[in-house]
């Protein structure tokens, strides 16, 4: 904090957004929770160590033991009720309002990725092959720095607060669902879930908010094409499973392009080609292992039956079988209208107006989509990238960083997300 005009004012200036000179002025266009945001200004040293922390100590999904336990006991300190291994290693935090209400889920996932990390930085991962390269350990720490500060407002909630930490997002059908199926959505009952992303597509002190569908469905499916064995010389003798490959690949791609209307987004993408030993030798079978990802629920619901018709009718022209393992991965994230517009209300109180962008949807997926597909709900991105401090890289990249003054601008988020929610 820093004194201007004998008063003391947040020295957040949140990246690129120009400090606000009157506080007056301020309180007036971003609503009057000053001390909000002061009390956050206040946390920068402690989220930026938490998120550095777990930055350091990266674990893949389903084996977050320690940031669960960090979480757990940070939770329990702040005098929560926490539950842990709700879906493996996911942690639920519940904070109780002063009075009854209705109970509001704000969610972070926990888990790294098998990325070996190329920042040159002090708070380096030190596990060889695991790295934060998503901004999950951001996620964290906005969370706990969040319920750090709505256990000391609870006094002014109508309602419950559960704070939900998962496991598991970067795989499918990821934690999210295991939580679910673990009970979590009850006791008490949740009648709504915010969550949030950090986006190194979006510049530091912006806010990406889409509405309606905003992230894919997104499904794996693993295909066999079984032919016989035999010479390369002699493929007449033989049912040659590349040769017929071939042929799957390409069709598939009519799932796209004369299957769907041309309005509708749909990706279909084949990423792994397995098969064959030598180079005169036909094989048995070759494995194709791919992804799909659509923004339409109901189409994501017709995709299956389409490949296989597409897949049997190949096979059969060409003498050979198949077999077809497709699973349904995490549907489509659609945001709840009403809570996007609430989500707009407080982005535009934090960040101004003129810095909430409106983000088109993408073939990306979230498994935050579990949550918001059993209750109205709404995601949305804080820009986390900063040219000037490198951390405009894309997620997942081995330079993946993030400009931690957006710890800042999400926690307020989460904070005055729930105030509002709350309220009456
Ligand atoms: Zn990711
Ligand atoms: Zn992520």
């Amino acid at each position: 904090m820093i004194e201007q005009n004998g008063k003391t004012f947040a020295s957040i200036d949140y990246g690129i957004i120009p400090f606000q000179e009157n506080q007056e002025k301020y309180r007036k266009e971003h609503g009057d929770r000053m001390d909000i945001r002061e009390e956050i200004a206040s946390l920068k040293d402690e989220l930026i160590a938490l998120r550095r922390d777990f930055h350091m100590h990266p674990e893949l999904g389903f084996q977050e033991l320690r940031t669960s336990k960090i979480v757990g006991d940070y939770l329990e300190n702040l005098g929560m009720d926490v539950t842990r291994g709700v879906g493996k290693t996911g942690v639920a935090g519940l904070l109780k309002g002063k009075e009854k209400g209705k109970t509001l889920m704000l969610r972070s996932d926990m888990d790294a990725l098998p990325v070996q990390e190329l920042n040159d930085v002090s708070y380096r991962s030190q596990n060889d092959g695991v790295m934060h390269a998503c901004g999950h350990d951001g996620h964290i720490a906005m969370l706990l720095a969040s319920a750090k500060i709505l256990s000391r407002h609870k006094g002014e909630l109508k309602g419950n607060i559960k704070f939900i930490f998962q496991p598991c997002e970067e795989t499918m059908p990821g934690g999210a669902k295991a939580m679910i199926d673990d009970g979590v959505m009850e006791n008490p009952h949740v009648d709504a879930a915010f969550g949030l992303h950090l986006a190194s597509e979006i510049p530091i002190g912006k806010i990406g908010i889409t509405e309606g569908a905003m992230m894919a469905a997104g499904d794996k499916f693993v295909i066999d094409i079984i032919g016989k064995g035999g010479h390369g010389a002699m493929p007449s003798l033989a049912v040659d499973p590349v040769f017929i490959s071939s042929y799957v690949i390409q069709a598939l791609q009519a799932i796209v392009s004369r299957e769907v209307d041309s309005c509708d987004a749909i990706v279909v993408s084949i990423g792994m080609i397995e098969g064959g030993t030598a180079f005169n030798v036909i094989p048995g079978t070759v494995r194709l292992t791919g992804t799909v990802r659509t923004l339409n629920e109901s189409l994501h619901r017709e995709v299956p039956g389409k490949m296989e018709r597409i897949i049997k009718g190949v096979c059969e022209a060409f003498r050979g079988q198949y077999k077809l393992d497709y699973q349904a991965g995490v549907p489509v994230l659609v945001n709840d209208a009403e809570k996007m517009k609430f989500v707009r209300l407080i982005a535009e109180q934090v960040v101004g107006k003129e810095r909430v962008q409106d983000f088109p949807a993408g073939m990306g997926y979230d498994d935050m989509s579990y949550f918001t597909q059993a209750v109205p709900g709404a995601f949305y991105f804080i820009g986390s990238a900063n040219k000037d401090k490198g951390t405009d890289y894309p997620h997942h990249n081995p330079r993946f960083d993030i400009d931690e003054d957006s710890l800042l601008i999400g926690t307020e988020m989460h904070v005055k997300l729930a105030l509002g929610f709350l309220k009456d």
